[in-house]
């Protein structure tokens, strides 16, 4: 069966990851329609915005896409084009497994986690007021008056919204992909003791869905601090961790770093309708257009989509070519090499000729 896909290339290393990535999705002989689309900063060039509404027209139509890494300048500019797309096409689950493969450097000899993070909203909706306007003083007041407590008045104020439908449709998500990949825990992950609404909110979301999946799937909770120390100290007591969004975003990268660091961490975002996967890691600035990037979490995120699409077999053989690749350690790119100088270190194309050997194999 033939597939349509979107591809958005990105910024930065994104168009060398994400063109390695279609080569060795295509080798897997998977029948697909690609459809580029470009957002980001080349997309501000050429069509005075980042995010040209055919991008989003496009990715509707076709349910699935995979894109690059897109810029988002910090404390100014435009707002993240990311989160954009995550909330307007309500691609509501991001699913980033975190899995150590043979011949990655790690302090670590097996991690094997997956994070699931709320993509749609806590402080990440974006809902902040500046310090010292006029709307954000009449909020500082309107806040004083009813909670009864004092802030500084050269204060900028963000606000967390935390719903009980949201909170529950993902910790069900979670709770389903564990049902589904064979997984034996969730962890829901909170700081309910200090943020008793929000975060207990979310919390008492997670035991009412857990209660659901009584007797087969385990569920826990964890304090999100202590959690990031679990997780340092000993990684393979936990599985599925489900997380509000922000601190879905920070365990991601942390769980990344226990799995040997972005160059490998794959991710998607999904909603009821339509995926989009994307690597965890950004742009990459100062490897643009250097062949040197590693395109590893591009083509793992690659075999999430197939895996998405149905396409299991095709995704199990790009993983294991990938897997194999990195164990040898022989054509991989720098960051893959025990000493980061190794002037044997491949480029990002090279890379992806030898995941694409293999596969042929
Ligand atoms: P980054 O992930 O781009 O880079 C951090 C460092 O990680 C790099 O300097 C490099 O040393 C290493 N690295 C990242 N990807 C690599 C790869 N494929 N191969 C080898 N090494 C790799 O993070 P940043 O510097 O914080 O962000 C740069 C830009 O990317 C920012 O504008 C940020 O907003 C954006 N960003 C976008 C996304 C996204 O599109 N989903 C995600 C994160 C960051």
């Amino acid at each position: 069966m033939s597939h349509r896909v979107t591809l958005i290339p990105g910024d930065g290393i994104g168009r060398e990851v994400s063109l390695a990535a279609r080569r060795c999705i295509d080798a897997t002989g998977v029948d697909i329609e690609w459809e580029e689309q470009i957002a980001g900063k080349e997309a501000i060039a050429r069509f005075g915005t980042v995010l040209p509404e055919g991008v989003l027209d496009s990715i509707r139509k076709n349910k699935v896409a995979i894109k690059g890494p897109i810029i988002t300048p910090v404390g100014k500019g435009f707002r993240s084009v990311n989160v954009r797309m995550r909330v307007l096409l309500d691609l509501y689950a991001c699913l980033r497994p975190c899995k150590l493969y043979d011949g990655v450097k790690s302090r670590y000899s097996h991690i094997d986690l997956v994070v699931v993070r709320e993509n749609t909203e806590d402080l990440y909706a974006g809902i902040e007021f500046a310090k010292g306007v006029e709307k954000t003083k009449e909020m500082i007041g309107y806040i004083e008056s009813l909670s009864g407590l004092h802030i500084k008045e050269d204060s900028a104020l963000g606000i967390k919204p935390i719903s009980v439908s949201a909170s529950k449709r993902i910790v069900k998500f979670a709770f389903d992909y564990a049902l589904k990949n064979k997984r034996r825990k969730v962890t829901a992950v909170h700081k309910a003791n200090i943020m008793k609404e929000t975060d207990g909110l979310f919390l008492d979301a997670a035991r009412d869905v857990a209660g659901e999946y009584k007797g087969r799937v385990e569920f826990e909770d964890r304090i999100v601090d202590n959690m990031c120390m679990q997780l340092v100290q000993k990684p393979e007591l936990y599985d599925v961790l489900v997380l509000p969004n922000l601190y879905g975003d920070i365990l991601s990268d942390l769980c990344a770093g226990l799995a040997g660091g972005l160059g490998v961490a794959p991710g998607a975002n999904i909603g009821d309708d339509v995926a989009l996967f994307e690597a965890v890691h950004g742009s990459a600035p100062k490897y643009a257009g250097l062949n040197k990037a590693n395109p590893s979490a591009m083509i793992l995120s690659g075999v999430l989509m197939l895996k998405y699409m149905g396409e299991d077999s095709a995704a199990h053989r790009l993983e294991k070519a990938v897997s194999d690749v990195i164990k040898e350690g022989k054509q991989v790119t720098y960051d893959l090499k025990p000493d980061r100088n190794d002037p044997t270190a491949v480029g990002t194309s090279q890379m992806a000729d030898a995941i694409i050997v293999k596969l042929k194999n």
